[in-house]
């Protein structure tokens, strides 16, 4: 059989490439959804790492979670991950020797659900490639080196000189995309001259599900409670992640020094709230910077999570906008799919794009925006924005505002799977 006359038979395909936790979100999704009615691939080099090498761990909102839980993959991961109960806000200079609170969270989102949870990388990450290989989610653990697109289909060409035609190629190979470049696909995008340093650390007291963002003139740093572990002797564990920003040209020095210059170093910014500190993990450090795609779809091609858009961890919010994608363009191939449209036209890519663009430049504009805000020391600027979380503090409808705009409870019509519905 000729390669037209085997694709008119076949039930389409959609290839990702990218099987990050946005890629492997929509793969879930879209084959959880369509069954024989699509084929999915997911390509990665990565795929033949143990997820558990990553020990990075994020703060999940509340609409990303309920995405999880509908997907099935919530219920393997809830027994590790951490609710936040409770949030605080500081804001002073590393030497002040009193960090007087500005900002305090204590509140739920409404029906008693936490602020977010935090979860490893790695339970997650190995949720969904389990559940992935369940669904029938073709898993090939190789690059996309490249593609060519004709009207009717796309040639998706894989490392080792594979090809696999697809209706469909959805690029979610992180925020250095080559296939973003490949398409021609502009990119707006500079540096912030800031790394974020992520370890986990171990110490004395629980953190009673607290997190704290400390604003340091340096840039933000985060402490962020994690599930405690029981050790040898049957007690806790008690671990938090942090999210340490410092400035680029000080974190080379910073990491290869003694281990304990470094600890005394996290010390002085991490406080003595939670008594003794040591490092669990090796720290990692991660150059941060923003990006925003100037478009998220071309002919046959649609960009996902950090491919199309990377923005500060101030917010913890960067993973959560790369799983409202997932869900936007999960809804936009069934509801089209399911009205006979080709998962690769211009309708379903039109449709993702709308329902994704304004919202994530938006949300890229005000964490760049709060970043240069609280990253400086500037005395009038400084003044200016402690009254201004003061006065937040004081207004508890704002407050709830904030809190729900963060859990991606505000704004326009979310997808369904966002609000926990199946597609
Ligand atoms: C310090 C720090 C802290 C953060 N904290 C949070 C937080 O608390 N909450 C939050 O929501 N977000 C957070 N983020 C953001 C979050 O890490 C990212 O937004 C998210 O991991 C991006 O996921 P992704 O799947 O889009 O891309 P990635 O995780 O970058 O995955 C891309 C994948 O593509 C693969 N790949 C690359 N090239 C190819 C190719 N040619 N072919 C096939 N595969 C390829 C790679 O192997 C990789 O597995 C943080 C970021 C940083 C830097």
């Amino acid at each position: 059989m000729s390669q037209t006359a085997e694709r008119a038979t076949q039930s389409p395909r959609i290839v990702i490439a990218g099987g990050g936790l946005g890629g492997l979100s929509l793969a879930l999704a879209l084959k959880q959804s369509l069954g024989d009615d699509l084929s999915v691939d997911m390509c990665d080099p990565g795929l033949n790492r143990d997820p558990h090498g990553d020990t990075r761990a994020f703060a999940i909102a509340p609409a990303a979670r309920r995405m999880l839980e509908a997907l099935g993959v919530w219920q393997v991961v809830a027994g590790r991950a951490q609710p936040i109960l409770d949030m605080i806000i500081t804001d002073s200079r590393l030497n002040d020797p009193v960090r007087p609170v500005f900002l305090t969270f204590d509140e739920s989102v409404g029906d008693g659900e936490a602020l977010a949870h935090m979860v490893t990388a790695g339970d997650l990450t190995a949720a969904l490639v389990t559940a992935c290989e369940e669904a029938g989610v073709g898993l090939k653990a190789v690059g996309v080196d490249g593609f060519s697109v004709t009207s009717a289909h796309v040639d998706v060409q894989i490392a080792g000189g594979d090809v696999l035609p697809a209706s469909l190629l959805v690029a979610a190979d992180g925020g250095r995309s080559r296939l973003r470049e490949q398409a021609g696909i502009g990119w707006i995008s500079w540096p912030y001259r800031q790394s974020g340093i992520v370890a986990t650390i171990v110490h004395e007291r629980d953190h009673e599900g607290r997190a704290i963002e400390h604003f340091l003139p340096s840039g933000p740093f985060a402490i962020l409670p994690l599930k405690p572990e029981i050790g040898e002797d049957g007690a806790a564990i008690h671990r938090s992640s942090i999210v340490w920003s410092e400035r680029t040209e000080n974190v080379a020095g910073l990491l290869a020094s003694d281990s304990a210059d470094l600890l005394a170093e996290l010390e002085r910014r991490f406080g003595l709230q939670l008594g003794r500190i040591a490092f669990e993990t090796a720290p990692h450090a991660y150059p941060l910077s923003f990006g925003i795609a100037r478009s998220f779809v071309s002919d046959r091609l649609a960009l996902l999570g950090d491919a199309a858009h990377v923005i500060h961890p101030i917010a913890g919010q960067g993973l959560n906008l790369g799983l409202h994608d997932a869900a936007a363009l999960a809804e936009a191939v069934v509801d089209g799919m399911r009205l006979g449209l080709d998962p690769g036209s211009a309708e379903i890519l039109d449709a993702y794009e709308s329902a994704r663009r304004t919202d994530t430049t938006t949300m890229g504009f005000v964490t760049d925006g709060l970043n240069r805000l609280f990253s400086n020391d500037i005395l009038p600027v400084r003044l200016a924005r402690d009254l201004g979380l003061g006065l937040v503090d004081r207004l508890p409808a704002l407050k709830r505002f904030f809190i729900r705009e963060a859990a991606g409870l505000t704004g326009r019509e979310p997808p369904r799977l966002l609000k926990g519905e199946a597609l």
